[in-house]
């Protein structure tokens, strides 16, 4: 996180930012850094698919992402998810066999995310189950994002460090990963 908070040297645009696509201009209410730092990228509840997946599915790909690194040769990948999301409790719902579900996402989260927190979590509220899904989706997409070589190649080198993000939206305060302590804080 350091490398990140620290005020850069210059105006480059080192910081790709995969926000939820409901989430707005991210970068303005974030604290600290230079807005011209940050390029925002939108995705429905911030999804990325992985490698494995992009293969078995010719609707996905990660061919942006690849781009903008081409382009700029980002030093930090943020994935920021949002505690007001309204598209993960929209997955919750219910919905009638051959529904729409664009790109899969919907199925894509249920076997990813809410697999993993219905297995290893025992919530005591509906916004407690809520809460948990919104950081582990963040979660679940860094661990998809890094089985694409070209990334996971620059993470291993140090060229690029990804984080974790999630937005309250309320107080636009920011809760970080932080893998030491297998935790969200506030950042
Ligand atoms: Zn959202």
């Amino acid at each position: 996180m350091v490398g990140l908070v620290k005020p850069p040297a210059s105006r480059i645009r080192d910081t790709l930012i995969i926000a939820c696509s409901e989430l707005g201009a991210a970068p303005d209410c974030l604290s600290f850094g230079d807005a011209e730092r940050f390029l925002v990228l939108q995705h429905l509840a911030a999804s990325m698919p992985s490698y494995q997946e992009c293969e078995n599915d010719e609707r996905l790909s990660l061919e942006e992402v690849a781009r903008l690194f081409d382009q700029h040769q980002f030093q930090h990948l943020i994935v920021c998810g949002h505690l007001g999301c309204g598209v993960i409790p929209y997955w919750l719902r219910p919905i009638k066999s051959g529904a729409d579900d664009t790109n899969g996402f919907r199925r894509r989260f249920e076997n990813g995310t809410l697999r993993l927190v219905d297995n290893h979590y025992t919530p005591k509220s509906l916004s407690e189950r809520r809460e948990l899904l919104i950081f582990e989706h963040v979660l679940c997409q860094i661990e998809n994002l890094l089985t694409h070589p070209f990334l996971e190649q620059r993470v291993r080198s140090g060229k690029t460090s990804m984080y974790g993000w999630v937005v309250d939206d309320e107080s636009a305060r920011i809760y970080g990963y932080r893998a030491e302590e297998s935790a969200f804080v506030l950042i």
